[in-house]
């Protein structure tokens, strides 16, 4: 299979200078099978040079004729490692079209070779409701439009409207054999395969009816052409998808970063066109709904394991859910998602297309490097760093002119549901491993008053990241100027001048000053008292409008700051929320400190508790935690060792601010825990549910100190039954504390009498 990208531009033409790499030509692309079926994928602008270099070939083949000699059959048989065509190939083909928006048919009238009677077409579309697809075709062929009308066209030229068919699909060249199997047998000559191919439709979500194509290629391989001989693996399946304009179902899906319950790595490492069970899903949907697959769940069943997955990625999240004009609802995806939803479904390779009208080369280059850091990133999240043998998953945009040629003797899938991993080279020389070994990251860190040995030690200690420690504003801008770091990490006051005012100089420094990911930290000293309030809120909105990622305040712990780097890094938005200080904070302390609880010894009487909530409930961990200033303390542990964390790493800190119980049924698909290192790293949370344990204070007011919580591995949901329960043993604790301190008060009293 053979793909060479005419036309990969969304929505309008755009012939200028600077887009001139990636192309200005809306969708086309030439797929050509290793029969030599010729396949066109829509007739965006594009199509106009495909047309021509159809022409070109009618020509040669005319010529060659005349001299009684094909060239092209003798190449073939010369050729060792492509296949090429085996028998003369037919004028013409399938067009298949994914829709009728004028960026996908804005071709047809000046694809020259429709005009010609040596040419046989048929053009696939989506069967429309109420007009026909040869109906829609001729409308912008009207006379008003266009000098010559469709049906003028001297070539032969059939009509075929197509609905969903995600199973049988339809077979271009269709060869199947007597019973009917998908694979043809070999041919009697052996330096050729068989091959047929099918093609596959899926409804997308755009704003007019639209079809998705995979276009999949069966071949019976000849014994003596396989690189590793074997009895069982001649039968060869290669695949494409192509998926464009499509926007998620859900549009929660947009921000990507899902994962279902029951993605099986596994799945991963041993694959076949069958055992897909990585099924992303739905965060919101239920976990009984998983019978029922979504539709965001269908498409990506849809792509799965397909060698080259050609997707429409238009936006950033960022454009898609903000900006003056967010793109929520016109009908196109975005980049986080299609990395996501390709990574989870077993692509081979992804290309990035439907290109912003908008976007420049170098933009491109950027959201091609966004695209491969994420893919990164999920990668190790879900692998380790060595990925475990696993063949990675190579991610490029399509630009005008590639070629990528799919050779069935070195790629693709075998009868056994082996993956054949040689390397092509002959795909194109921009390997995803190459970029994986361009420079290191660096992070300039310009910090004054922050104590920033711990952040310096952490981020020192990893291999992919150099880290410069400078104090002075004028260090800082000129290190800034001559290495252009990756990140910059601010103290609020650095020698010299505000960290804002250092940002706004870094933000004027051109192309590289415009991206770079900026972040402010903040210390508690200068924010303490109440007259810098006022002032804190300007210095936000200052940091709003120069575009800084995050303005941290002190105290935060090193790991949260630490991912925060990482993930500006990687331009994940990160998922992990500190919670909110509580309004009476410094009441709520003093309410603690009175309970002269915090770092004292283990106690029966809590043990117990714990003890007996983790057998009722059959999970691993429970704890009675308490929530202090920077910290959370575990006054009883059943199932963990730690005696505490910090309090940004707190589930707790967040259930002290419920009036009832906080209960998450999957920390990985809730926003607040999802980056969290408990729930990334050990003891892997993924079910939480704590009761907020409450005492009376001054006033006798009641604060929430801490609570009484119960942890799984897994994710799962509370009963009603299991609600109460879980408030019942909070109300244990709370008698606990309030007997203990009225026991002590009355003794208190005593001893003050005596
Ligand atoms: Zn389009
Ligand atoms: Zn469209």
């Amino acid at each position: 299979m053979r793909i060479q990208i005419y036309g990969c531009r969304g929505s309008i033409p755009r012939p200028n200078p600077e887009m001139a790499r990636y192309g200005g030509n809306t969708p086309c692309i030439e797929v050509v099978s290793a029969s030599g079926h010729r396949i066109i994928l829509d007739l965006g602008s594009g199509a106009y040079d495909l047309g021509n270099k159809v022409l070109g070939e009618l020509l040669t083949n005319e010529k060659n004729d005349e001299h009684g000699n094909n060239e092209r059959r003798s190449n073939a048989a010369c050729s060792e490692s492509t296949i090429k065509v085996e028998e003369e190939r037919k004028l013409g083909g399938s067009i298949l079209l994914t829709h009728t928006h004028w960026d996908h048919i804005q071709g047809l009238p000046f694809f020259v070779p429709l005009y010609l009677p040596q040419f046989e077409w048929t053009i696939y579309g989506p069967r429309g409701v109420a007009k026909s697809l040869q109906e829609i075709l001729s409308g912008q062929m009207q006379h008003d439009y266009f000098p010559v009308r469709l049906g003028d066209m001297g070539s032969t030229t059939k009509y075929v409207g197509l609905s969903e068919d995600i199973e049988g699909g339809v077979w271009l060249d269709g060869r199947k054999n007597a019973n009917n199997e998908q694979f043809t047998t070999s041919g009697e000559n052996r330096n050729n395969p068989s091959t047929s191919l099918r093609v596959t439709t899926k409804y997308l979500n755009h704003t007019v009816l639209t079809l998705g194509y995979k276009l999949e290629e069966f071949m019976e391989i000849p014994q003596d052409l396989l690189l590793t001989p074997s009895k069982n693996r001649t039968k060869k399946r290669i695949s494409l998808a192509y998926i464009t304009d499509h926007e998620p179902y859900d549009h929660s899906l947009a921000g990507g970063g899902f994962i279902s319950h029951n993605f099986n790595p596994d799945c991963l490492k041993n694959p076949s066109n069958n055992t897909f069970s990585g099924e992303p899903v739905n965060p919101l949907s239920k976990p009984d709904d998983t019978t029922f697959p979504t539709a965001d769940q269908s498409h990506a069943k849809f792509i799965a394991d397909v060698d080259v997955l050609i997707h429409d990625s238009q936006y950033y999240f960022s454009e898609y859910s903000q900006g003056s004009v967010p793109k929520e609802s016109w009908g196109h995806s975005t980049v986080e998602y299609v990395v996501d939803v390709a990574f989870f479904s077993n692509v081979r390779r992804l290309l990035l297309f439907h290109h912003d009208p908008q976007r420049t080369d170098l933009q491109m280059d950027s959201l091609v490097e966004y695209a491969r850091e994420r893919a990164r990133a999920l990668e190790e999240r879900y692998f380790g760093e060595g990925s475990n043998g696993r063949i990675r998953m190579k991610v490029d945009a399509a630009m005008e002119g590639d070629v990528y040629e799919l050779d069935p003797l070195t790629l693709g899938w075998d009868d056994q549901g082996e993956y054949q991993d040689v390397v092509d080279d002959t795909m194109d020389e921009k390997s995803f491993d190459e970029s994986d070994s361009k420079e290191k990251k660096t992070v300039l860190l310009g910090f004054f008053e922050t104590d920033a040995e711990t952040i310096y030690e952490v981020l020192k200690s990893s291999n992919h990241i150099e880290v410069k420690l400078l104090q002075s504003s004028n260090d800082i801008l000129q290190y800034a100027k001559e290495n252009e770091p990756s990140v910059v990490v601010l103290d609020q006051y650095v020698f010299g001048c505000s960290g804002l005012d250092i940002c706004r100089e870094i933000r004027e420094m051109g192309e590289w000053g415009l991206q770079v990911p900026l972040l402010i930290v903040a210390s508690s000293a200068r924010n303490g008292n109440a007259d810098s309030h006022l002032e804190m809120n300007d210095e936000l909105l200052t940091a709003q409008a120069l575009h800084v990622e995050d303005y941290i305040k002190e105290p935060y712990s090193p790991a949260y700051l630490l991912t925060r780097i990482q993930m500006s890094m990687l331009r994940i938005p990160l998922r992990w929320r500190r919670a909110p200080i509580p309004k009476c904070e410094a009441k709520r302390l003093e309410a603690l400190k009175k309970t002269d609880l915090l770092d004292s010894d283990p106690e029966e009487r809590f043990d117990r508790i714990t003890r007996l909530a983790k057998t009722m409930f059959h999970v691993p961990i429970t704890l009675v935690s308490l929530v202090d200033k920077q910290r959370q303390w575990f006054k009883s542990t059943c199932g963990l060792d730690a005696k505490e964390t910090p309090r940004d790493h707190a589930f707790c800190a967040h259930a002290i601010l419920q009036d009832d119980l906080l209960v998450v049924p999957d920390a990985l698909q809730d926003d607040r825990f999802a980056d969290n290192p408990l729930v990334s790293g050990g003891p892997k949370i993924r079910f939480y549910a704590g009761c907020p344990i409450k005492v009376p204070s001054e006033g006798d007011e009641k604060m929430a100190i801490g609570t009484m919580c119960i942890i799984d591995s897994k994710p799962r949901d509370l009963c009603e039954d299991e609600r109460r329960a879980l408030i019942d043993f909070g109300a244990m604790v709370e008698k606990e504390i309030a007997d203990e301190q009225h026991r002590r008060r009355q003794n208190g009293g005593r001893e003050h009498l005596e």
